[in-house]
């Protein structure tokens, strides 16, 4: 599909500008140079429009723009206590004069006296934070669906005193939130034209999937067949659940943009090599790649999302998956506040 033609299809939706758009794209030459390939990054830790921005910018200016436009006073979303998109739903709602209401679910418990990272510049920003602590009988999925149950009966409770409440999934993972990565996919298809070049393949790290959706959506609208993405995960999925999950997303964001062409699972691709042993829990090769990438090129990635997703990226470089001479992007997603998060999270990056 034409490029113009795609790009009025955006226009039709409300906005809030939220971030700094289009995000860098360039070489890491250093880097290019010691794996043998032409290694682009997607700066989308520049998001903005706070310093800690990240993929949930792009989102949440398609999520809030529906927000304003159904009139809406409160914001209310979900994650981890450490949650990148709950801090950035809050600098977000802080902007546009929305008030934030955060349900958090203490994957890794926090200091009470000692908050950090996310959880911090959430107190900071004045966010109504919820802490939802798992139970000795509950699954990590069971606190979480508590976590909505409790948030929905709040809800309830301000929509019957005359708020407004819009609600933001987990991750910013819905129809809405996607439609902005295929808008990404497009803007890096620009950029990457401009430079005279075609990516043969395209990491980034994937926990909700809508990051993934939009951007599978996006290749298949611009009829890239030639471009693979790998989404490499943060947690344990089942993989063909997963695809299936995403494909579903990908149609129903096309279809919100009034798009007629569909995805399928087998458009999608997963690495489950790189989470282990699990959410928020640090392992070597994230941390190789963390410190191969703060000494070659001076980047920054983190140990919950970039830094495995980098990892996944570096094995298949390295075992020739990734043949040499390939044009590669790194779609860097932010996340850099969990370097100052607890111990646990962290591990060992020195
Ligand atoms: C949320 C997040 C992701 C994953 O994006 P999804 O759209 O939820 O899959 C990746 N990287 C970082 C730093 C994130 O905060």
């Amino acid at each position: 599909m034409d490029i113009n033609e795609i790009k009025t299809h955006f226009r039709r939706i409300p906005k809030a500008p939220l971030g700094f758009f289009p995000t860098p794209l360039y070489r890491l030459d250093r880097l290019s140079a010691e794996l043998g390939i032409n290694l682009y990054i997607k700066r989308d830790d520049f998001s903005g429009m706070s310093l800690f921005g990240g993929n949930k910018i792009r989102k949440l200016e398609y999520l809030l723009g529906d927000a304003k436009r159904l009139n809406c006073d409160t914001v209310f979303t979900y994650g981890a206590t450490q949650s990148n998109h709950a801090m950035q739903t809050v600098t977000a709602c802080r902007r546009l004069g929305l008030t934030p209401i955060l349900y958090l679910v203490a994957i890794v418990p926090p200091d009470e006296n000692d908050l950090r990272a996310n959880l911090l510049l959430d107190k900071l920003l004045g966010a109504e934070i919820h802490i939802v602590y798992q139970k000795p009988d509950e699954t990590e999925a069971d606190a979480e669906e508590r976590s909505f149950l409790l948030a929905r009966e709040h809800m309830a409770r301000l929509n019957a005193q005359g708020h407004h409440c819009y609600d933001v999934p987990m991750g910013g993972a819905s129809p809405i939130g996607s439609a902005a990565f295929i808008e990404g996919y497009v803007e890096l298809y620009e950029q990457l034209h401009a430079l005279g070049a075609h990516p043969d393949v395209i990491f980034h790290a994937t926990g909700t999937g809508g990051t993934m959706a939009g951007l599978v959506a996006g290749r298949k609208l611009l009829g890239d067949k030639d471009t693979h993405i790998v989404s490499v995960n943060v947690s344990a999925k089942d993989d063909a659940a997963y695809r299936t999950m995403g494909a579903e997303l990908a149609n129903r964001a096309l279809s919100f943009l009034d798009f007629s062409v569909r995805t399928a699972p087998e458009d999608f691709q997963l690495d489950l090599d790189h989470y282990a042993p699990g959410y928020e829990q640090p392992n070597p090769a994230a941390a190789e790649a963390i410190r191969l990438l703060a000494r070659t090129e001076g980047l920054l990635l983190d140990p919950v999302y970039t830094g495995k997703a980098f990892a996944g990226m570096l094995t298949r470089i390295r075992d020739g998956r990734v043949p040499q001479g390939s044009n590669v992007v790194f779609w860097h997603t932010g996340g850099a506040t969990a370097l100052f998060a607890e111990k646990e999270i962290l591990g060992e990056i020195e």
